[in-house]
């Protein structure tokens, strides 16, 4: 597995699967892990776990444990 991947993974289950800014539930390998919240797979869509450097790779950030954080993929896109 990609570092990155794995330190994404690390995050998402810390966070009991909730995004770092708006506290909704994420999925992290199929939009299916939504289901119980009675989301469909198009809805989980923005939904998906991505990793969001803390500190942005541009500044110098790094892909290392404690820089990665698990956001929504909503989230991610509305920061960069
Ligand atoms: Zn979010």
């Amino acid at each position: 597995m990609p570092k990155l991947q794995r330190l994404r993974t690390d995050a998402f289950h810390a966070q009991k699967g909730r995004c770092c800014y708006c506290s909704l539930p994420m999925w992290n390998t199929s939009p299916d892990e939504l289901k119980p919240f009675g989301l469909s797979a198009r809805t989980a869509t923005p939904l998906r776990c991505t990793a969001e450097h803390l500190l942005a790779q541009q500044d110098g950030g790094r892909d290392v444990a404690g820089n990665i954080a698990a956001a929504c993929w909503s989230c991610n896109q509305r920061r960069h």
